[in-house]
């Protein structure tokens, strides 16, 4: 039986948020049984939370954005992406603000706090939500739609009308349960072009951001002197902020998650629009022992994160 996941110890943070620019400390913490994901504001008079759920994303400017008024938490998605590679299921997380820190701007400093952390495996079956049918959201040009798939791929497809950007950097399709997460995925930054900085900031946003934590595009060029990680590394982005939108959840998706211009928007519009459409989806469990699941528990345990897993929550030592 594949089992939820949560934290063996509380570890902390602290950086700034990208948007708010203020300073922010993050303590990750052990959580029950089926608690799941759940954010705690503890910097007012009286603690928020909110538990994660497709219906409790408000907010998908620029960032997927969680609760409302004194339980937002915002820019969510790195740290999302980060739990999903590591598949842990239930944990709190605290803020003393109202945003996660943005970090390097990818998910590879949250990958190395939950190893600080360690993975602790916990007595209940871990639940997976099963594609069962092919589903779809468009807006204009763009979409993203869900199909089955026995496995987790993500196919992922940008483009942007900018000379950086060119047809062979501007596809990637990964199958998690065949590649790293971690080598192929966390360490994409996130990206923002020079042009939109001063709208963005006198709408509140982008504050924090800076040649730190963001890849940053002039008209022509990468400002960053550094270069990138990855030659691709923004559709990578694109990769790393949905398996963090589609984490919302709450639960691991087996299934193919194919993208065209997609972002935080629409990929949370694909997680109501399954929700509703009951004949699309059901929540199962995997086990090696049960004929009908056990191909999927076995790829699933052998996947390159499921091994990493294990590492992480000790079981090579
Ligand atoms: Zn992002």
């Amino acid at each position: 039986m594949i089992k939820q996941r949560t934290i063996q110890r509380s570890v902390q943070t602290s950086g700034v948020g990208l948007h708010n620019g203020e300073k922010v400390t993050m303590t990750l913490k052990p959580a029950e049984v089926d608690q799941g994901i759940v954010f705690r504001r503890v910097d007012q008079n009286k603690i928020n939370e909110v538990k994660v759920s497709p219906d409790a994303v408000k907010d998908t400017k620029m960032c997927s954005a969680i609760g409302q008024d004194t339980s937002r938490v915002a820019t969510v998605e790195h740290l999302m992406s980060a739990l999903s590679a590591t598949g842990i299921d239930n944990i709190i997380i605290e803020l003393n603000g109202s945003e996660v820190p943005i970090m390097d701007g990818s998910s590879i400093p949250f990958i190395y706090l939950l190893q600080t952390a360690r993975i602790k495996e916990q007595d209940a079956a871990k639940k997976f939500v099963l594609i069962k049918d092919v589903i779809e959201v468009k807006d204009k040009d763009k979409w993203a739609r869900f199909e089955p798939y026995d496995g987790f791929k993500v196919d992922f497809t940008i483009d942007f009308p900018h000379p950086v950007f060119d047809a062979s950097t501007n596809k990637v399709a990964l199958d998690f349960y065949d590649e790293s997460y971690i080598t192929e995925i966390s360490r994409a930054r996130t990206f923002g072009f020079m042009q939109e900085v001063e709208y963005l900031r006198s709408h509140g946003l982008a504050r924090g951001g800076s040649l730190d934590n963001a890849i940053v595009l002039d008209e022509y060029k990468i400002i960053n002197t550094d270069g990138l990680r990855y030659n691709d590394e923004f559709v990578r982005h694109k990769i790393l902020d949905a398996v963090g939108d589609l984490y919302m959840l709450g639960y691991a998706i087996i299934g193919n998650f194919k993208a065209y211009k997609s972002g935080h928007e629409l990929n949370n519009k694909l997680l109501l629009a399954l929700l509703s459409d009951k004949k699309c989806w059901s929540l199962i469990t995997l086990d090696s022992q049960d004929p009908k699941t056990s191909n999927l528990a076995t790829r699933y345990t052998n996947s390159k994160n499921g091994i990493l897993n294990q590492e992480m929550a000790g079981v090579y030592q």
